[in-house]
Formats: structure tokens, sequence, C-alpha cells
């Protein structure tokens, strides 16, 4: 349960328009507008770097914006073109695991599961492979 940012004290109802913290009366209202700090935006084109790092099996790992960061892009352009994932991916029983992680809410659970079965942990080794074998 939230409390009014400014007194403490009370369910806030109503919201700052400049800095978005909830207060609970227009006298705490009238007390925070001296010391409101307009909620900082990110300069346009840093927006991309505050994908979290320590995340990224949870969003979209298969985006390959968010993980070029671990990954580069000419090794991800291995994976698109590898024909042992293609054929991997041929199989709907990985597409649809790759899909259930995807759209799960906890996709480090999702993820977890996904190991257990062996065509995902054949899928992930492939990638890994691929991604490692340059270095080699
Ligand atoms: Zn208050
Ligand atoms: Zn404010």
């Amino acid at each position: 349960m939230q409390l009014c940012k400014v007194c403490s004290e009370q369910t806030p109802k109503y919201k700052c328009p400049t800095c978005k913290i909830r207060y609970c009366s227009l006298s705490c209202y009238k007390l925070h507008k001296d010391s409101c700090l307009p909620v900082e935006k990110p300069p346009p084109n840093s927006t991309k770097r505050t994908v979290s790092t320590d995340t990224w099996s949870n969003e979209d790992f298969l985006d390959e914006d968010d993980i070029t960061d671990a990954v580069p892009v000419e090794k991800l352009c291995l994976l698109g073109h590898s024909k042992e994932l293609k054929d991997l991916l041929c199989n709907p029983h990985l597409r649809e695991l790759l899909r259930t992680i995807d759209s799960a809410n906890s996709k480090e659970q999702a993820m977890n599961a996904a190991m257990q079965e062996p065509l995902f942990v054949e899928f992930s080794n492939q990638c890994l492979k691929i991604v490692e074998q340059e270095d080699a």
C-alpha cells in the first residue's frame, strides 16, 4: 500500500503532473510544489541503453537488438544463416517452446522449464556453438 510522498500519512489520491509522485491533498501538493522536480527524461538517442543487461534472458531473448551487447552482430547473422538451427526450428515443438518462453510472464522460469526439454537444450547448445566457434 502506498502513502502520500509528502506527509507519508494518508493514502495518496492524486498524482503530481510534473514528477508523478503521489500525494493526498491540496495542502500536501502546495508543500510539494516548492521542491518538485520534473521527471528526468533520457536523451532521445540513449533510450536503447536503458535495457538492463542483467535480465537479458528475461526480455525478448530472441530479439537481436537486445543481445547485440553480448553477441557481435556478425555472429547473430551466423545464427540466422545456420542450417542446423533452421533444421531445429522446423520442429513445431521447439517453436512452441520458444513461443511459450516469449510470452511467459517469468522468462527466467520459462527458460528453466525449457531447459528440461532435450530439444531446447540442443537448440541453445547449437546457438552457443555457432556464437563461439569463430573464437576457437
Ligand atoms: Zn499528504
Ligand atoms: Zn511534483
